[in-house]
């Protein structure tokens, strides 16, 4: 099963508020290594260039924080009880 495929089975209740927030101004180099490490695929350039991180469909794996740590990330928790991820499996 391709990846989208099986990410499109989890079921998301995306929370108002980003869990995830970018600090303002970043290198190439931590903008390249966000988007190479989420395995969701959240952290995406917009038209004027501008990384934008769509916290919607995050897996809260942690990947991001780890890479990049504080230095990228302004903001990383989970999201609140209710919100977030729900792993389907079978
Ligand atoms: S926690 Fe994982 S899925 Fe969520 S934004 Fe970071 S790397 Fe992507």
């Amino acid at each position: 099963m391709p990846v989208s495929e099986s990410l499109a089975r989890n079921c998301y209740h995306p929370a108002d508020k980003a869990h995830i927030t970018l600090r303002p101004v970043l290198s190439d180099e931590q903008i390249a290594l966000l988007e190479k490490i989420c395995p969701a695929g959240l952290f995406r350039r917009d038209a004027a260039g501008k990384v934008n991180v769509h916290f919607q469909g995050c897996l809260e794996c942690g990947s991001c924080r780890l890479v990049a740590g504080d230095t990228a990330l302004a903001e990383w928790h989970h999201p609140p009880s209710g919100t977030g991820l729900t792993l389907r499996f079978g």
